[in-house]
């Protein structure tokens, strides 16, 4: 899917697919230089994370596992709770593992601050974050740190590169905002 194919739902791209590449390569390197080698296993977060997950596994050198998890967050309308459920569980056992959380989004930052605390009760080595976008909002707001973000975004509503709306618009290659007609028709 590309920008034709939506021309008229499309209101601005903030990130292009040639920005998300250059950007991924920068953190690839940092995230090699980080980890010296180590065993690594990527914790994907379902759905919007397959995207970063996909791209940014294959430029690094660092020997890495993956797994998913599915959660879902309890809340009226688009406002996230905090409160967590698992839809979808690991099924690798992270003990003394060097975890790696792939986002795709972090917004209030609270699906992301329940899961890592959820995380730390199985006992892993270490956990580090890496997210695709964080919206400017998040960063004031979030008791859980990112280590790598690939952009820094305006609080609004995102899709493309694994972001939905309604399941449509995972499949762009870039990061958009959407025209006001497609939330109100
Ligand atoms: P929070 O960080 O607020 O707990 O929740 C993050 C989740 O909300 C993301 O994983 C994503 O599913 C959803 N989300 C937050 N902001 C956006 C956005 O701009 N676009 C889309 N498509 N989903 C978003
Ligand atoms: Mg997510």
């Amino acid at each position: 899917m590309n920008e034709k194919d939506i021309a008229g739902d499309l209101e601005e791209i903030l990130v292009t697919a040639e920005d998300m590449d250059k950007r991924l390569d920068e953190i690839a390197g940092e995230i090699d230089a980080y980890y010296q080698g180590e065993q690594v296993l990527m914790i994907g977060v379902l759905r919007g994370s397959l995207m970063i997950m996909a791209d940014l596994s294959r430029k690094l050198s660092t020997p890495v596992a993956m797994d998913w998890m599915a959660l879902s967050s309890y809340g009226s309308g688009t406002q996230s709770s905090g409160v967590v459920r698992i839809l979808k569980d690991l099924t690798e056992d992270i003990k003394v593992r060097h975890v790696l959380i792939v986002e795709d989004i972090i917004d209030s930052g609270l699906t992301l601050s329940w899961l890592v605390a959820n995380l730390e009760t199985r006992e892993p080595a270490s956990i580090k974050i890496v997210t695709a976008v964080r919206k400017s909002e998040a960063v004031c707001r979030m008791n859980v740190n990112a280590d790598w973000v690939a952009f820094d975004l305006p609080d609004a509503f995102l899709v493309g590169y694994g972001l939905d709306y309604n399941e449509k618009y995972r499949n762009l290659p870039f990061i958009c905002t959407l025209a006001e007609h497609v939330y109100t028709s």
